[in-house]
């Protein structure tokens, strides 16, 4: 590629360099140096929210285990909800947009679908020793089935990243 190219942000300056992102020319004042490489200032500033879903290694182990203390915590809190009827949905709520914060805070806030699946499957297990059973014999309330989901909803809602 040695054909000349200009910069995209100023058409009269001829330059060898372009973006690791998009690929567009850019000149050496247009130029940032990022530790992925030579971007654009487009693609060099991103906004949070292009990043997210994006998780290290660690980050996802650490929403695992976020993800196992959700569960351990969670078990008396499902049995809790299964119990008391009125205002269990309110508990449910709670506490699953309790669980969806601290995987997300796990996962160093990057959330996105490995954190969301996570919370969502911790949630579910919580619940599953108290209504498995019951759905397995098919002797089930629509209400305590509306629980888990609410529950469920809230801590994938909530560990999405912003
Ligand atoms: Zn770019
Ligand atoms: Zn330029």
């Amino acid at each position: 590629m040695a054909e000349t190219r200009y910069c995209y942000r100023h058409p009269k300056r001829e330059t060898r360099v372009s973006c690791a992102t998009c690929g567009r020319p850019i000149c050496t004042e247009c130029m940032r140096q990022t530790d992925v490489g030579i971007k654009c200032p487009d693609d060099a500033r991103l906004p949070r929210s292009a990043r997210t879903g994006v998780m290290k290694t660690n980050q996802v182990l650490w929403s695992l285990l976020a993800g196992l203390a959700v569960v351990v915590v969670g078990l008396p809190v499902a049995f809790l909800a299964t119990q008391i009827g009125a205002g269990s949905l309110i508990l449910c709520g709670l506490a699953g947009y309790g669980a969806g914060t601290l995987i997300l805070r796990a996962g160093g806030r990057n959330g996105g679908p490995v954190a969301m699946t996570i919370a969502g499957v911790a949630v579910a297990l919580a619940f599953l020793p108290f209504l498995g059973p019951r759905l397995l014999e098919g002797n089930i309330s629509p209400f305590a089935i509306l629980e888990p989901l609410v529950a469920i909803g809230f801590a994938i809602y909530n560990s999405r990243g912003s």
